[in-house]
């Protein structure tokens, strides 16, 4: 059976040049990077090459680069973190209410130790108004997390007015940018961010790795105690083999983007215009022109997600749903639902997030399957045919 992955916000399998930069790591350099020997030595350069890639691709200094183990981490370092170092100055958290859980479980984490959060609302479309960040602004308020692209709908936001509103604000910013990297440009000056989340297995690198972009000068408390490494701001000898895969992700990734972004961009539009021209009843969620160029999150009226997609790995097609299960029980997903989208049609959601390796006969494969699944699961729907 034909076997299509359409799930590449999920994570992304390893790219080929990053696989075979990597083994070195497995095999030769061996050494822990803190070892005064030759074997230690031998390893010191390619950590240093691995940051400088990494913050050549998003404009800023290898300094300001934190290897951690994921975007969780990252997410949750810069807002305990500045949490912690600021809890003298005041206890606020401005974020929005359609972040990843590594920013809202961090906040609510932080909520029962005695901070106060404001989640901002987003609009149809999943985006947040700057002017609501600058009104929830109060002298407390200590530091502000917005995402730069939402995992679910692709939904940018407008992270450079944020950016700009807390920096007259003198607010600390952090921003969760793991899903924009290596699909969108991105310069964390020109966007006004202290912090910047992101993670390797998004960008064709292992899982288990991801960096915090922290601005130079900053100085908040850790989230690991240990030795020295990191600069003496994230402890644990290094990951090897996951750092130095990231930055040659980075590398690849930033050399093939605008070919590749291009080619995703039409198959996406080629497969939503199928969708529509086949299936009716299908709604777009999400913004439809700010948004990463490979998300859609599209809801089919009268069809329960998880069976579509049951429905569509039955027939090899790997995708994921608008929902997050928890406990077993499918929930509705907490950023369609801050969109106002009724709680029925984000039952309805599928999220089907494209990448390097996609290509038209994969689309065209989604295309042939896709309506014949929808269609035999609206056929057992008593609201579908009463309609
Ligand atoms: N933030 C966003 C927006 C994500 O999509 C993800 C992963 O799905 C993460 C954070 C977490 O990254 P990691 O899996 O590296 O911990």
């Amino acid at each position: 059976m034909k076997q299509v992955y359409l799930d590449y916000n999920a994570t992304t399998p390893i790219h080929p040049e990053v696989a075979a930069y990597t083994r070195q790591f497995l095999y030769e350099y061996f050494g822990n990077p803190s070892s005064m020997h030759w074997a230690g030595r031998a390893v010191r350069p390619f950590i240093q090459g691995a940051r400088e890639c990494v913050a050549d691709k998003i404009g800023a200094k290898a300094d300001e680069i934190i290897f951690t183990s994921g975007g969780t981490e990252a997410d949750n370092h810069a807002i305990k973190g500045a949490a912690y170092a600021l809890c003298d100055k005041g206890n606020h958290i401005i974020t929005t209410t359609v972040e990843h859980p590594g920013v809202l479980n961090t906040c609510a984490y932080l909520e029962s130790k005695g901070y106060s959060v404001t989640y901002l609302p987003v609009d149809g479309y999943g985006v947040i108004d700057p002017q609501d960040v600058k009104k929830a602004i109060r002298k407390e308020t200590i530091l502000i997390s917005v995402m730069l692209a939402n995992n679910e709908t692709g939904t940018l936001m407008p992270i450079r007015e944020i950016g700009a509103i807390a920096k007259e604000a003198g607010v600390l910013f952090h921003s969760d940018m793991v899903q924009a990297l290596g699909k969108i440009p991105i310069d964390v000056n020109e966007l006004n961010v202290d912090f910047g989340a992101f993670s390797g297995h998004k960008v064709y690198a292992p899982k288990g790795v991801g960096i915090l972009y922290m601005r130079e000068g900053l100085d908040i408390e850790n989230l690991i105690h240990g030795g020295h490494q990191e600069a003496g701001r994230r402890a644990g000898t290094e990951n090897l083999v996951g750092l130095g895969a990231f930055g040659k992700a980075c590398e690849v990734v930033h050399q093939e983007m605008a070919e590749n972004v291009g080619r995703v961009e039409r198959l996406r539009k080629k497969l939503l215009d199928g969708i529509y021209a086949r299936i009716e009843d299908v709604r777009l969620n999400g913004h439809p022109e700010f948004r990463l160029p490979n998300t859609l999150n599209l809801s089919f009226g009268f069809v329960e997600s998880e069976s579509l997609l049951i429905g569509l790995d039955l027939a090899g097609v790997a995708v994921s749903s608008g929902s997050a299960c928890s406990s077993g029980s499918p929930e509705p997903s907490h950023v369609l639902l801050a969109m106002s989208i009724p709680p029925e049609v984000c039952q309805s959601a599928l999220r089907m997030s494209l990448g390097r390796d996609t290509n038209d006969e994969d689309i065209d494969y989604v295309l042939e399957v896709l309506p014949e699944v929808v269609g035999r699961l609206r056929s057992m729907s008593p609201f579908y045919k009463r309609k």
